[in-house]
């Protein structure tokens, strides 16, 4: 079992036993639905009916001209129903709980995007539904928690530890070991143990199998470069997938938060902060102390706000074919800042640290490159983070109000 869903030495399946039967069963059901012309039909028509798939791919005519580098192409992820990749993974495993006949799904968000995400599957497909959210969370994302009750979900608020994904993705776990037999884990990411690595990444592909496409049509040559921003890493691989065996560049952003020589930041395979250890289901990179605690991370995006990374990731950056770096919150705050009024796109903060990292490598490429940069969501959900970075003081008044609810 355990040397199943290997990268290189990251990865595997460190559950405890109660739970080998059901990863088991997720791995057979993913397995074969994989190999089912059927069920990849019915996973691509759901996507393009209710989401918004093939997503455009943007040529960015003012970033290009205000750079006066290379030619610049924004892949629209925040145009999917619900605002970001997520919708993408959790339509397919909402399709595999199904075919296992499970009535009700949990998760854990950190953003609250994948909770969104999640609680809007569940209604379509008729599932029970329970989200697990660290409280800080809730406070920063409070539109989020209310659409999430709406569409029927209960949201759990997790008190534990730092009040942040990691501790929630425990409370999780939890309630998987307790209701197994009638519950099916929607894991947000390209993280935990296998098969959900591989799964979520594979659900994700689709978004290169587009790219590479579209810019094939559009210019009829590969980019130079394919930017992505890294939290679990799910939007990453899947844009990164499909250039694999080319001759491509591919950079994964993570977030440098107040900067990297701080502390305060969530860098764990740019930084020489993360060191391979075993947590929440998988081997992999965590940022830890020295005893192997896990360490509190710090973002302006809470998306990427997580102490571990894809294990498929963390193999790619030792065989070196994915470049990793970090953009703070402030460069973050700029490029986001720019996109909106350049190109009239509003990104969400987690995307921005693509955009970001971009703009600090333009000048270094030239007039025949082209990069392809991947808008993994939309902002209207970082309304009050963005509102508070810019210093607008009746929105500070607001969110502490908000925040003090929660601890109530
Ligand atoms: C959740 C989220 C991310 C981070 O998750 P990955 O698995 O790394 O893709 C990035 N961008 C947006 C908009 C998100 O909602």
């Amino acid at each position: 079992m355990v040397h199943r869903g290997y990268y290189g030495e990251f990865g595997g399946s460190f559950i405890p036993e109660v739970l080998f039967s059901s990863i088991e069963e997720l791995a057979d059901v993913f397995g074969q639905a994989r190999e089912d012309p059927g069920f990849r039909a019915e996973y691509e028509n759901i996507l393009s009916t209710y989401s918004c798939r093939p997503t455009p791919l943007t040529f960015a005519e003012n970033l290009t001209r205000y750079f006066g580098s290379a030619r610049i192409y924004i892949k629209r992820e925040d145009l999917n129903h619900t605002g970001a990749h997520k919708l993408n993974n959790v339509m397919g495993q909402g399709l595999l709980a199904k075919r296992m006949r499970k009535p009700r799904v949990i998760a854990e968000t950190g953003a609250g995007q994948h909770g969104v995400a999640t609680a809007t599957m569940a209604a379509r497909f008729g599932l029970q539904c329970t989200i697990y959210m660290g409280m800080v969370d809730m406070a920063r994302q409070r539109p989020n928690v209310f659409w999430m009750e709406r569409l029927g979900a209960e949201v759990v608020p997790v008190r534990d530890g730092t009040r942040l994904l990691k501790d929630a993705i425990n409370e999780a776990l939890r309630d998987w070991i307790t209701n197994m037999d009638t519950t099916h884990y929607v894991l947000g990411t390209a993280c935990g143990p296998h098969p959900f690595p591989e799964m979520v990444a594979w659900f994700q592909s689709i978004i290169g199998r587009e790219a590479r496409e579209q810019i094939m049509k559009y210019e009829g040559r590969l980019p130079t470069r394919v930017y992505a921003c890294v939290g679990g890493g799910s939007n990453a691989l899947g844009i990164f997938n499909a250039f694999f065996n080319d001759p491509v560049a591919l950079v994964g952003v993570e977030a440098g938060g107040q900067g990297l020589y701080t502390g305060k930041h969530a860098a764990r395979l740019s930084s020489r902060d993360g060191a391979v250890g075993v947590a929440h289901g998988y081997k992999g990179c965590f940022l830890q102390d020295r005893d192997g605690q896990m360490k509190q991370t710090h973002s302006v995006a809470a998306g990427l706000d997580y102490v571990g990374v894809s294990p498929v990731l963390a193999s790619l950056k030792c065989k070196g074919r994915v470049r990793f770096e970090a953009a703070t919150d402030e460069e973050v705050l700029k490029a986001f800042s720019l996109v909106v009024r350049k190109e009239g796109l509003v990104p969400a903060l987690e995307s921005a640290h693509a955009f970001a990292q971009a703009f600090k490598e333009l000048p270094d490429l030239c007039g025949h490159d082209i990069i392809l940069i991947n808008q993994s969501g939309r902002g209207d959900k970082d309304i009050f983070t963005i509102a508070d970075a810019f210093g607008d003081p009746g929105w500070q008044a607001f969110i502490k109000e908000r925040a003090a609810e929660y601890d109530a």
